[in-house]
């Protein structure tokens, strides 16, 4: 018989079925910010608290470098409200 055979035999079995699972893949993009361009106005903090905040040297501070989801989504929104284009951005 041919491997596909034994393939589709296997592919087809409960025990494969019931094992098997779909990967949930989640691609994270990659936020900084460039702390000489920063002016600690705050707009980024504004926001998206949920990723920003301003550190004691009065610059913004990323809480989370790698993002999906909502926060992906605000994290964009803050890098667009940035006067000075001090967050970047890497898909
Ligand atoms: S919006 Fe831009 S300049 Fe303002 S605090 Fe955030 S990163 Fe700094």
């Amino acid at each position: 018989m041919e491997i596909n055979h034994y393939l589709k035999i296997i592919l087809n079995s409960k025990r494969f079925k019931k094992k098997s699972t779909y990967c949930k893949c989640v691609i994270a993009m990659n936020v900084s910010v460039d702390k000489e361009k920063c002016i600690g106005c705050g707009a980024c903090v504004a926001t998206c608290p949920d990723n920003f905040e301003i550190n004691d040297e009065n610059k913004a501070v990323v809480k989370s470098m790698s993002v999906s989801g909502d926060v992906e989504k605000c994290t964009r929104a803050a890098a667009e409200s940035c006067p000075v284009d001090a967050i970047i951005l890497q898909e």
